[in-house]
């Protein structure tokens, strides 16, 4: 068996990919490892993350267009992560794709996931300005990679604004109300259709907030596959 090597992070940091955890495909839990699809003959998974302003820039520099252009970046910057380091090591990407890859779960394992009270993931450096953008089956053999071990910064967060801003209570009963906040954003005219007013006002990470442009273009992506649910359902089960 080939010797463990350094994970080359280089490449993926400065295109704007720099978040990365290894996890040892046969360590995960069975529930966890079975959202991966078939894994025979790959010995690691790769979770490829991006944290702040800097993926955005990548993106608006390479000229890609489209519907998903933070995706298409994504998969091919991680095809030329493979080609230009690491020669001969076979890899699958799993996510972006059809695959449900169990994302929240996974970050969880890597210490990258901590339960906001507006349901996007949270930890202490980024605030909620992270996102999984890549997910990726090798036959690798770098070194193991520790957890991240940060805290979760709602616990220690004494005023909570987050809660307050929303303007639909979304969070007021305790708990992340969906129906309220899918509502409030499918109204005409809203002020959460290109945005959640929540995120924006959490006082950890702001230093990494998206570009306004990032932010709408991540918003309306949600708010199409809302109207696009809402329009396939029944009329007896919306109203
Ligand atoms: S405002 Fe406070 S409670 Fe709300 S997400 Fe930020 S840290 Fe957590
Ligand atoms: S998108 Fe708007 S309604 Fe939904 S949680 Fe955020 S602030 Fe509340």
């Amino acid at each position: 068996m080939s010797e463990r090597s350094p994970f080359p992070a280089d490449f993926l940091d400065a295109a704007g990919l720099n978040r990365q955890h290894v996890f040892e495909l046969s360590a995960l839990p069975d529930e966890l490892r079975a959202t991966l699809g078939d894994t025979a003959g790959f010995d690691q998974l790769i979770m490829i993350g991006h944290g702040g302003r800097r993926l955005w820039e990548c993106v608006q520099a390479s000229g890609i267009g489209g519907e998903h252009p933070i995706d298409d970046y994504c998969q091919q910057t991680v095809g030329r992560w493979f080609a230009d380091c690491l020669p001969g090591v076979r890899f699958r990407i799993v996510y972006p794709g059809e695959t449900p890859v169990g994302l929240q779960a996974l970050g969880k394992l890597a210490g990258w996931h901590h339960a906001s009270p507006f349901m996007v993931g949270i930890d202490g450096e980024w605030g909620s300005w992270f996102a999984y953008r890549a997910v990726v089956l090798a036959n690798s053999r770098f070194w193991p990679f520790f957890a991240a071990h940060r805290s979760n910064p709602c616990l220690t967060c004494p005023d909570q604004p987050c809660i307050t801003a929303c303007p639909a209570e979304a969070m007021a009963d305790g708990q992340f109300s969906l129906p309220r906040c899918a509502g409030h954003r499918l109204q005409a005219g809203s002020d959460c259709a290109y945005g959640c007013q929540a995120r924006q006002a959490c006082p950890v990470g702001t230093e990494h907030r998206y570009d306004e442009a990032q932010i709408r273009h991540s918003y309306s992506r949600s708010l199409a596959m809302l109207q696009k649910y809402l329009a396939s359902k029944p009329a007896s089960d919306t109203q």
